[in-house]
C-alpha cells in the first residue's frame, strides 16, 4: 500500500493496534448483575429513604403530581450517602441546552468544618437548584446579556446516576435548565410540558371510552442510533473530521456499499469488543440497550435500546452517545455520530420509535389482531394521522439541521416530504372507513410457511415494512425515520407530543359534544369522526416508494409541502398556528419558540462557517502543496526527458496543471465569501438572512472546491496525497 508518510503511520498503528485494557468477563458478573447498579433507582430509594419519602418522590414520578420540596433533604442525604459509597467526591447538574449537547456542572460535596477539616455536605437546596453562568449558552434573546444567571433544577421523573472515570466518580443529577425569569434554555423544560400536556387530553379520550382510575399516559420512545466507528490513526489525520464531524473532502472509493456486503455482516472483532464495553457501561447506568447490527454503508453500525418513558429516553440517548465516544477512543477508535461523515454512501439516522401508553392501560398504539373492531386504537391512529398531516411542516423542521440537509431529501434517507406509512392492513381499514363510513374487517396476516419441513410455521405480519417513509406504523408504534444521528431526541419528541395533544384536544371535544355523555353514542360519534378525519387529512397516507420520481409529483398534487433544506424547512416553527398550539398547551411561551428559532438558525450558521474556513484552510495549505510538489515532480520529469531526447507526454501535467489553477480559483471565491459574510464570535445579527447566504453563497463554493479536491484525488500521485481516502477510512479496520 502506498500513502504519504502521515497516512502510512495511520495504517501501521491500525495494523498494529493492541486493546488497551483487560478483557471484560461476562460470567464473573452477569450482565444481569450490572443492570442499574450505578442508577440512583426506586428500588435504592426504596431501601434508603423512609417510606413516607419515598412515596411521595413515587407520586411524582409515576403520576405527575408536584414535588413535594419538604423531602428533598432527606432524598439529598440519601443519595450523597449512596453516591460516596460508591466513590463519589463531586455532584453534577447535568442539562440539555439548546446546542443539543449535554452539559454538567461539577461541584465538591466537601465544605470546610470550621476547625481545619471538611464534611461532606449535601443538601435538599442543593440537590434541587443549581445555578450555573448561563452567559455562554444559546438563548435567542431571552437572557439579556447582563443577567447571566441560569438555574437547573431536579428532574425527578429522570434517575440520578454515578459516572465511573477511573480516578473517582461523579454523582450526576438530570435537571431543566431555565433563566431567571422562568423561561425554557433547554430541551428538557418543553418536554416535560409537553408530557403533562399529552396525558391531560389522552386521558379525556381514555375517559369516553369508559375507562376509570387510569394511570398517567406517557409518550414513549425507543431510539435506533446509526453510527460510524472509525479508526481514530486516521481521523486525527483529517482536519476536517476532528473539527466538522464530516469529511469535506474524498473522492468516492472503487468500491462502496454495492454489494450489501456490511449490513446485518459479521461483526469485526474489534468493533465487537467496543460494542461489548459500551452495553457494558450503559447497562450499568440502566440504560436498556438491546439490539446491535452492522448497517449498510462500510463502518456503520447501530444500536437500539428497549423503549422507556419518553424523559428517560432522551436522557439515556444523550448519556448513550457520550458512552459511545468514550468508549470507542478506547478502543483507538473514533464513533462518528454526524448524519453524513462520507459522501457517497449512507448517512447516519436516528429513528425515533414513538408512541403513547400507561401502566393501567397498556400501548393505546397497539391495533390487536382485528383494528377495525379497536375503536379506541382507531381514534388514537387517528389523532396521529390528523396531527402529522396538520403539522408535517412542523416534523419537518424539528429534523432541519446543517448535518440533516446532507441525508434528507437524498436517495437514501427519507424524502423531505413528510408522509405515513400505514402498513396494508390499517391502509385497508381506513379505507372502508372513508368509504362507507365504517369498518367491517381487517385483512388477516395468516401463517408463513417456507417449504422447510424443520423451520416451524410462523405467524406473518399484516404489512411489509417500507424503508422509504418518513413516519411509519410499525406494529404498534410509529417510526419517525428523519431524526438526525447527531441530534438530541427532544426536540422531535417535543413536536410529535404536542400536535398529538392538540389532536387529542380536538377528537375529545368533538365525542363530547355529540355524546353529550350518554355512551350509546360514542360508537356513531366516533364513526362519524373517523370519517371526517381521513376525509380531512388521509392526504399523509402514503404506502409506496417515498423515494421515487413520481411520488414527489404526487405528493405536490395532494398539496403535501416538501422543505428541502434546513433554510426552507426551520421558518415553520414560527407559524402563528405553531406559536399558537405552543402557548395553548403551555410547551413553549412565543419567546421561547421565537428564540428557538433564532438559535437554530444561528447554529446552522456557526456549522456553514466552520465548515467554510475548514474548507478553505485545508485546500489552501494541504491539498495545493500536494498538488504543485506533484506537478513539479512532473515538470521536473518533462524537463529530464526532454534534455534525454525521449517523448513525454505531457497530458496529465496540463491536465494537473488546469485543475491547480481550478483549484486556485474556487478557494479565492470562497475566501471571498469567508471575508464577506463569516464573523465569528461576534454573534450572528440576522440568522436567518445570514443562514441564506450560507445555504446559496456559501455551500456552493465550499463544494465548488470539494470538486476539484475529489478529481485532484485521481490525479495526484498516491504517495503526495495527504489525507486519509474513503478507502482506508472505511475499510482498513
Ligand atoms: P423495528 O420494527 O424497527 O425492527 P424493534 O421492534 O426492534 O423495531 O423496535 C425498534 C425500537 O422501537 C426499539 O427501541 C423498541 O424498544 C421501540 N419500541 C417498541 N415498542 C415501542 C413503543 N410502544 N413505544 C416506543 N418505542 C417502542
Ligand atoms: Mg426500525
Amino acid at each position: 500500500m502506498s500513502g504519504s508518510a502521515s497516512r502510512l503511520s495511520a495504517i501501521q498503528a491500525v495494523n498494529n493496534y493492541k486493546p488497551i485494557s483487560a478483557p471484560l468477563n461476562f460470567s464473573e458478573t452477569t450482565a444481569g448483575e450490572l443492570f442499574g447498579t450505578n442508577v440512583f433507582s426506586a428500588k435504592v430509594m426504596k431501601d434508603r429513604l423512609p417510606k413516607s419519602v419515598f412515596k411521595a418522590v413515587m407520586k411524582t414520578v409515576d403520576a405527575g403530581e408536584p414535588l413535594d420540596p419538604a423531602i428533598a433533604d432527606t432524598v439529598a442525604a440519601a443519595m450523597k450517602d449512596w453516591a460516596i459509597e460508591k466513590g463519589a467526591t463531586h455532584y453534577a447538574h447535568v442539562f440539555y441546552p439548546l446546542t443539543g449537547l449535554t452539559a454538567e456542572k461539577h461541584d465538591s460535596f466537601l465544605a470546610p468544618d470550621g476547625n481545619g477539616g471538611a464534611v461532606a455536605e449535601f443538601s435538599g437546596t442543593a440537590l434541587i437548584q443549581g445555578e450555573p453562568d448561563a452567559s455562554s449558552f444559546p438563548s435567542g434573546g431571552i437572557r439579556a446579556t447582563f443577567e447571566a444567571r441560569g438555574y437547573t433544577a431536579w428532574d425527578v421523573t429522570s434517575p440520578a446516576y454515578i459516572l465511573e472515570n477511573p480516578n473517582g466518580t461523579t454523582l450526576c443529577i438530570p435537571t431543566a435548565f431555565f433563566s431567571w425569569t422562568g423561561e425554557a434554555l433547554d430541551k428538557k423544560t418543553p418536554l416535560l410540558r409537553s408530557m403533562k400536556a399529552v396525558n391531560t387530553q389522552a386521558q379525556r379520550i381514555l375517559k369516553l371510552f369508559g375507562h376509570k382510575n387510569t394511570a398517567m399516559v406517557t409518550a414513549t420512545c425507543g431510539p435506533e442510533q446509526e453510527y460510524f466507528l472509525i479508526d481514530r490513526n486516521f481521523f486525527f489525520a483529517r482536519p476536517d473530521l476532528i473539527n466538522a464531524g464530516r469529511t469535506l473532502f474524498g473522492a468516492p472509493p472503487p468500491k462502496g456499499q454495492e454489494f450489501c456486503d456490511q449490513y446485518f455482516g459479521a461483526i469485526p472483532d474489534r468493533v465487537l469488543a467496543c460494542m461489548l464495553d459500551t452495553e457494558r457501561e450503559l447497562f450499568k447506568l440502566g440504560v436498556p440497550v438491546k439490539t446491535r447490527h452492522n448497517e449498510v454503508a462500510p463502518s456503520q453500525y447501530e444500536v437500539a435500546p428497549i423503549y422507556e418513558n419518553a424523559n428517560v429516553a432522551a436522557d439515556h440517548q444523550q448519556l448513550t452517545m457520550m458512552v459511545m465516544k468514550r468508549v470507542a477512543a478506547k478502543y483507538g477508535m473514533e464513533c462518528l455520530l454526524h448524519e453524513k461523515p462520507f459522501a457517497g454512501v449512507n448517512g447516519s439516522g436516528k429513528h425515533c420509535n414513538w408512541s403513547l401508553g400507561s401502566s393501567t392501560q397498556g400501548n393505546l398504539l397497539e391495533p390487536g389482531k382485528t383494528p377495525h373492531e379497536n375503536m379506541q386504537f382507531l381514534v388514537f391512529c387517528a389523532g396521529v394521522i390528523r396531527a402529522v398531516h396538520k403539522h408535517a411542516t412542523l416534523l419537518r423542521a424539528v429534523v432541519a439541521h446543517a448535518g440533516n440537509d446532507h441525508r434528507l431529501g437524498a436517495n437514501e434517507a427519507p424524502p423531505a416530504i413528510i408522509s405515513i406509512f400505514l402498513g396494508e392492513q390499517l391502509a385497508d381499514v381506513f379505507e372502508q372507513i372513508k368509504k362507507s363510513g365504517s369498518a367491517s374487517s381487517s385483512k388477516q396476516p395468516g401463517v408463513m410457511t417456507v417449504g422447510v419441513d424443520t423451520l416451524p410455521p410462523f405467524p406473518k405480519d399484516a404489512g411489509d415494512r417500507n424503508r422509504t417513509s418518513p413516519f411509519a406504523f410499525t406494529g404498534n408504534k410509529f417510526e419517525f425515520r428523519a431524526v438526525g444521528s447527531g441530534q438530541s431526541l427532544s426536540g422531535p419528541l417535543v413536536a410529535l407530543n404536542t400536535i398529538m395533544t392538540e389532536s387529542l384536544d380536538y377528537i375529545a371535544t368533538e365525542l363530547e359534544k355529540v355524546t353529550g355523555g350518554d355512551p350509546a353514542k360514542l360508537n356513531g360519534a366516533v364513526q362519524t369522526l373517523l370519517k371526517t378525519i381521513i376525509n380531512e387529512h388521509g392526504a399523509v397516507v402514503f404506502n409506496g416508494d417515498g423515494y421515487s420520481e413520481e411520488w414527489h409529483q404526487e405528493a405536490a398534487k395532494r398539496g403535501l409541502p416538501n422543505n428541502k433544506q434546513t433554510i426552507d424547512a426551520l421558518p415553520a416553527i414560527t407559524d402563528p398556528a405553531v406559536v399558537a398550539m405552543f402557548d395553548k398547551y403551555k410547551v413553549l411561551t412565543p419567546r421561547e419558540v421565537e428564540s428557538r428559532r433564532e438559535i437554530y438558525f444561528e447554529q446552522y450558521v456557526l456549522t456553514l462557517n466552520v465548515e467554510a474556513k475548514l474548507t478553505q484552510e485545508i485546500a489552501k495549505t494541504v491539498i495545493y502543496p500536494a498538488a504543485t510538489r506533484y506537478q513539479s515532480e512532473l515538470a521536473a520529469t518533462a524537463a529530464n526527458c526532454k534534455a534525454a531526447g525521449v517523448d513525454f507526454d505531457p497530458s496529465l501535467l496540463n491536465k494537473l496543471t488546469g485543475l491547480i489553477k481550478s483549484l486556485n480559483d474556487s478557494i479565492s471565491k470562497l475566501e471571498h465569501l469567508i471575508h464577506e459574510h463569516c464573523h465569528g464570535g461576534h454573534g450572528v445579527s440576522n440568522p436567518q438572512k445570514a443562514a441564506e447566504v450560507c445555504a446559496k453563497q456559501l455551500k456552493p463554493a465550499m463544494e465548488a472546491v470539494r470538486a476539484v479536491v475529489d478529481e485532484l484525488e485521481g490525479v495526484v500521485a498516491d504517495d503526495h496525497w495527504p489525507l486519509p481516502t474513503y478507502q482506508e477510512m472505511l475499510f482498513i479496520k
